[in-house]
């Protein structure tokens, strides 16, 4: 699993477009969420933006919310967030017709089943 979110000082891969390549950034500030918002090429000293990815973001936003309690007897749809006693907050992403579901929690997305009406 790649780590989404960092400590000042801490070494991200970024591609540098003064130096072309990708090179090993060093963290100069994060969000107040925890995301990485500036690196500084380790290479051409170059500071510039940097954009987490979009997972990164919603799993950010995932952990300030309450989900619905999760109950293989219940049914879920897709955008729906809920709260699993083992995985935590997780986000539906899928509904599928086999009474499955697939939710995006922190570490990755997990199948479930749901109660499918
Ligand atoms: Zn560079």
């Amino acid at each position: 699993m790649i780590k989404e979110t960092y400590a000042i000082g801490d070494n991200v891969q970024k591609f540098c477009p003064a130096c072309d390549e990708q090179f090993g950034h060093i963290v100069k500030s994060l969000t107040k969420a925890g995301l990485v918002s500036r690196v500084k090429c380790s290479k051409c000293g170059l500071t510039g933006a940097y954009k987490p990815s979009a997972k990164a973001v919603k799993i950010q936003e995932l952990a300030g919310k309450t989900g619905d309690p999760y109950a293989t007897t219940r049914t879920y749809r897709a955008g729906q967030i809920i709260a699993h006693p083992t995985f935590g907050t997780g986000e539906v992403m899928t509904v599928f017709n086999t009474r499955t579901i697939d939710v995006l929690f922190a570490d990755r997305v997990r199948r479930l089943v749901h109660s499918r009406i």
